[in-house]
Parts: structure tokens; C-alpha cells; sequence
């Protein structure tokens, strides 16, 4: 706990226990004037004086109950720190009368006048260590006032007992502020746990309101899930039903089998935005950042939405432009891909717009994407970032989409480093821009558009594929062995050493996770690469390939730099992940698998 919400809630607890007291302490001050104007009574000296200090006495004692009855009326007309001081003020008017007053028992002939003065001295100073002794500020203005007179007139008279008693009422004195000290520290003890355990009530209350929040999130969730689940599930189900009445036509078979495959297509496009949105929140998407023209990856999201636009007579407008960025293109085709769909079906005339914007000062700059549909009211832009949230599409038709779009390109444009700002107005369309990062044209590795089957890079390059699989394997190695690859295939890890043993120096090793006879691919990658640096080999790329989603085991082995790809790995992904991975070992002074170099931690994943 910092010290000044801690110092606040001492104040705010002070000002009642301060005056709390105060109607017992005027009824004492009364006594105590009555009892003092009574034993001086018989011979008062300086009769005006004392008329005057005990006058002084009376009233600041009428002025400390007024100052009472304020703070009753009024509690929050001050700050609590205010009334603390006022109540101060008060403290030192009040006991400096009948602190100074003990000077009259010295001027007086009656020797036990002192003594009985004092006793009365002493009895207020214990009510003020009990009603002041929280406050430092409230003590000390009260006490030493009270008395310090005393001691010093005590020590002046110079005889055996009054210097006693001087000594006597010095050390009560100190004690009592001794006292006092640990009174205060006490009381800031307790202050601190009464804010601590509201503190944590408070915390509790809210995390208590986020998990009910989440939970109703999550029913919603499951509802809306479970319906865009069924409904194509429940319409391949009756039309799978009536393939088999022989008495329809085969023309309307015909049909059937059209329909059955459409809802298989929905059906696997919803699940594949599930799985990805799934995929983003268990955080094992990983991002793998290359330097490439900006305007490739217009032109190829582009060219995919141009016809639907066409379609609904709509214009596509990229705006040209040179700038290279560095950033994770195949993530960024998705949230751009999402962003246009959007566009697309969201407006219904006029033109949509795709472009670059420098961002002032700083290097990069923010992707655009406008059009000018319906826009999107205020109250529901927070709401459609939610998952299976649609502004108008209580019916749930799925050919109005699910509501996977905007949550998956809100964490994608997170996971990338941005923010996704977005400005829409019903009838005035609507803007969705984040941030990305400028890139260096020299460093740019292929061109985006490059075809997979071009193999400049991937020619005469050594792969060794272990996978206990044996169709995986064969997909594998025709799919690498048509990039100009030289592949070997193994199911398990001492085939691959043996492989090596042979004289197949890799430079590339990849591996399924889960091989068999519970042996790891992870396990036998590190086989793999030791036994290549003891055969005097170098690094060499290796690359892990799962179907696990999210594992503590993956998360530290991508620590440890051995990039993974998860399933479905598809070709383009693999071929520009195999690239980039070759091009960072040469980078880093690898040029081939004979060469010595560390492989650098690499994150990867995505679903082209
Ligand atoms: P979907 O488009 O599949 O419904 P999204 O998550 O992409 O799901 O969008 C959620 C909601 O946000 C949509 O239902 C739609 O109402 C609104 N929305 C998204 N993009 C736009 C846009 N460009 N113009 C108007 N409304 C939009």
C-alpha cells in the first residue's frame, strides 16, 4: 500500500476519534476552572491577570464545544486534514490557560498551592493522551503546554522536593510521549488493515463481476457456437435423409448433393475461424516478420475480393504505394482478407478503399481499409468485438457471416505489435486502420508474388523428413521433392541418425511432434543436431510441425528456437517458412548445413 492513500484513511479516521471526546473534555475543562477559581479563591494573586487567563480558559473551552458542534453539522465541510488542524488550534488555546495559570501558585504564600495545581495538570494530561494521543500534531500542541510551565517553575524554586517533583514530572513527560508514539503507530496498524481488507474486498467484488461477466461472455458464446454448428449440421442431415428416397428425381439429386456440399463448406469455413480465433487466444499463433512491398499484398487480397465487389457494383480502389513494411504477411493477409470481406458485405453502393497512410513522425505508417456502408452505431462498437456478436442478424443466417471476423483481426492486429482503431457512423461508412511497422527494401527476400512452384531458393537443398506417417511422408517428400528439393524420408528417430550415419548431411530437418513409441519430435531433433555437430557439421534449420494447440513443451521449445508450424500446414506456408528460416541461418552466417551458425529463435504460424 502506497503511503498516501494509507496517510488519507488515517485522517479520515482521525477526525471522528479526535472530537469524539470533546463533550467529556468541556464538562472537565468546567471542572477544572471550578476546582482552580475554588483554591485560589481565599487569596487570588494578581487578581486581574487572573481574571483575565481564567476568562481566556472559560472561553476557548465554550470555543473547542462550538468547533465541536460544527464539525457535527457540517463533517464534510472541511477536509478531514482541516479539521485535524482546527482541532489543534483548539488544543493549544485551551491548555495553555490552565498551564500557564500554575505561575499564581507560585506568587501565592500557600506552599501546597503548586502541588495541588499540578495534580490537576497531570489529570488533564492523562485525558489528553487518551482523547489526543492519535494525532502527533493534536499532542503536541496540547501537552507541552500543559507542562513544560509547570516543570520549569517546579525546577526554579530550587529546594529538595520541588526538584523531585520536577524530575518527577519530567519523566512523566517523556514517558507519556513515549507512550503516545507507540499509540500512533498502533493506530496506523490498524488503519492499514481496515484499507487493506477494504482494498481486497473491493478487488474481490470486481474480479467477482469480471468472472460473471465472463461467464455470461461464455454462454453467449456457446449458444450462438452451438447454433451456427447445428443448423448446417441439421440441414446435411435432412438432405442426406432424402438422397436415399428412390422415388425423387436425379435431377434433384443433383441438387441435393450441391446443397449437402455448400453446408459442408460453411461448416468447415466456420470451424476453421473457430480453430483460428482458438488458436490466437491460446497464444501459439507466433508471428514471423519478413520485409516485403506493401503493395504485393494489396494487390493479392485485392484481386480476391474485386469480383464480390464487382458483384454488388462496387468499386475496389487500392491506392498505390512504393513502401516496403516489415511484418508477418501472412497474418496480415488474414486481417486485411476479414477487413474487406466486411467491407464488401457491409455496403451495398459507393466504393471501398484500400491503402497506406504515413504515420507523421514515426517510421511506418497505418493500413486503411474504407468504405461507405451502413456503418455501425456507437452503442455496438465495442460489442462487435465480441465472438458470434452481429449488429443485425438476430435469425442467425449464416450467409451473413458468424461474428468470428472482427474478434480474430482485433488479436491479430495485437499479436502484430498494433491497435485496430476503427470510426464508423451509421449511413457514413466506416474505417478500420492499425499500425505497422516500415520495412527495408534490401532486405526483402522473394516477392510475395513469387509462385509456390518457382524454386530458386528450395533447389538442390538437402531436407530430411521424419515422420511416423508413412502418407504424411509421402506428401511431404513429392511436395518438396516438386520445389527441387533432394528429401529423405524416415519414420522415426534412428532412421534419421542412421540416415546421417550414411552421409546425409540435411539442410533442413522436419519433424512431426508426436512420433511413435512416445518418442518426441522434439526429442529427435536434438538427437539429430547433435549428432550432426559430431559428425563436424554446423546448425542446421529444423523445423517442428504439430497438431497440438497449446502445450508448455511447444512454448519452450520455441523459446529455445526450433520454430513450429501447426496444423494444417499448407504448402505456401511451409515453403515461405522454410525460406525465411534459410535465409536467417545464411544471415547469420550459415551458408549451408556444413557451415557453423545458431539458429535464431523463430515464431511461426498460419493457415495459408
Ligand atoms: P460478421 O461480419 O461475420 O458478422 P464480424 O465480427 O466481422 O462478423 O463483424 C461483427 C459485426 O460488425 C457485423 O455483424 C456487422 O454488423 C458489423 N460490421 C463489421 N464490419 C462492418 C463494416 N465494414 N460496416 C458495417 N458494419 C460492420
Amino acid at each position: 500500500m502506497r503511503a498516501d492513500p494509507i496517510q488519507r484513511a488515517i485522517d479520515d479516521d482521525l477526525v471522528p476519534v479526535l472530537y469524539a471526546q470533546d463533550p467529556i473534555a468541556f464538562v472537565s475543562h468546567w471542572f477544572s476552572i471550578v476546582v482552580l477559581v475554588a483554591i485560589y479563591w481565599p487569596d487570588i494573586p494578581s487578581p486581574h491577570l487572573f481574571a483575565l487567563c481564567f476568562g481566556f480558559y472559560g472561553v476557548a473551552n465554550c470555543a473547542g464545544l462550538a468547533l465541536w458542534l460544527c464539525n457535527r453539522r457540517w463533517p464534510t465541510g472541511l477536509s478531514p486534514r482541516a479539521w485535524i488542524n482546527l482541532h489543534a488550534l483548539r488544543g493549544m488555546l485551551l491548555y495553555s490557560a490552565p498551564g500557564a495559570a500554575i505561575w499564581f501558585a507560585f506568587q501565592s504564600p500557600h506552599t501546597d498551592l503548586p502541588l495541588l495545581h499540578t495534580v490537576m495538570l497531570v489529570t488533564l494530561a492523562a485525558g489528553v493522551f487518551m482523547s489526543n494521543g492519535f494525532d502527533f500534531l493534536n499532542f503536541v500542541t496540547a501537552i507541552p503546554f500543559l507542562l513544560l510551565p509547570s516543570i520549569a517553575l517546579h525546577f526554579s524554586v530550587h529546594t529538595f522536593d520541588r526538584t523531585i517533583l520536577a524530575i518527577v514530572l519530567a519523566f512523566f513527560f517523556c514517558a507519556i510521549n513515549v507512550y503516545a508514539l507507540s499509540y500512533r503507530k498502533l493506530f496506523r496498524r490498524v488503519v492499514e488493515a481496515r484499507v487493506d481488507q477494504q482494498y481486497l474486498a473491493e478487488s474481490l467484488a470486481a474480479q467477482k463481476l469480471v468472472a460473471e461477466e465472463a461467464s455470461l461472455a461464455k454462454t453467449r458464446f456457446f449458444a450462438a457456437a452451438s447454433h451456427d454448428l447445428r443448423q448446417p449440421l441439421h440441414a446435411i442431415g435432412l438432405l442426406a435423409a432424402s438422397l436415399n428416397d428412390g422415388t425423387v428425381a436425379p435431377a434433384q439429386h443433383a441438387k441435393t448433393a450441391d446443397h449437402i456440399v455448400r453446408n459442408v463448406e460453411a461448416l468447415n469455413q466456420l470451424f476453421n475461424q473457430v480453430l483460428d480465433l482458438a488458436r490466437l487466444e491460446s497464444g501459439v499463433t507466433q508471428v514471423i516478420r519478413l520485409h516485403f512491398r506493401l503493395a504485393e499484398l494489396f494487390e493479392r487480397v485485392g484481386s480476391q475480393y474485386r469480383p464480390q465487389a464487382a458483384a454488388k457494383g462496387l468499386a475496389l480502389r487500392i491506392a498505390p504505394t512504393t513502401v516496403v513494411v516489415h511484418d508477418d504477411p501472412v497474418l496480415l493477409e488474414r486481417v486485411l482478407s476479414n477487413l474487406l470481406s466486411n467491407a464488401v458485405r457491409y455496403t451495398e453502393e459507393g466504393a471501398i478503399w484500400l491503402g497506406y497512410r504515413r504515420a507523421g513522425r514515426r517510421s511506418g505508417g497505418y493500413i486503411e481499409v474504407r468504405d461507405s456502408g451502413i456503418g455501425i452505431p456507437l452503442t455496438e462498437q465495442e460489442r462487435i468485438f465480441e465472438e458470434f456478436y452481429q449488429v443485425a442478424n438476430p435469425q442467425r443466417d449464416a450467409r451473413q457471416g458468424h461474428g468470428l471476423g472482427l474478434p480474430t483481426v482485433r488479436r491479430l492486429v495485437e499479436l502484430l505489435g498494433g491497435e485496430l482503431q476503427m470510426n464508423s457512423a451509421p449511413g457514413r461508412g466506416s474505417t478500420f486502420r492499425f499500425l505497422v511497422q516500415a520495412g527495408d527494401p534490401a532486405r526483402i527476400v522473394s516477392s510475395l508474388g513469387d509462385t509456390v512452384a518457382s524454386s530458386s531458393t528450395t533447389e538442390g537443398r538437402r531436407v530430411l523428413c521424419i515422420d511416423d506417417d508413412p502418407s504424411i511422408l509421402e506428401g511431404l517428400s513429392a511436395l518438396l521433392g516438386r520445389w527441387g528439393c533432394v528429401v529423405r524420408g524416415v519414420p522415426d528417430e534412428i532412421q534419421a541418425l542412421q540416415a546421417i550415419d550414411e552421409g546425409f548431411v540435411p539442410d533442413a530437418v522436419l519433424c512431426d511432434y508426436q512420433l511413435a513409441n512416445h518418442r518426441t519430435g522434439a526429442e529427435a531433433l536434438f538427437a539429430v543436431r547433435d549428432a550432426l555437430r559430431h559428425a563436424g557439421h554446423g546448425e542446421v534449420v529444423t523445423l517442428l510441425i504439430t497438431g497440438d494447440m497449446a502445450s508448455p513443451d511447444l512454448e519452450a521449445l520455441s523459446a529455445k528456437g526450433i520454430p513450429v508450424l501447426h496444423k494444417p500446414v499448407t504448402p505456401a506456408r511451409l515453403r515461405r517458412t522454410l525460406e525465411s528460416l534459410w535465409q536467417q541461418h545464411t544471415a547469420k552466417g550459415g551458408e549451408s548445413s556444413t557451415d557453423a551458425g545458431t539458429q535464431p529463435p523463430v515464431a511461426i504460424d498460419g493457415q495459408r
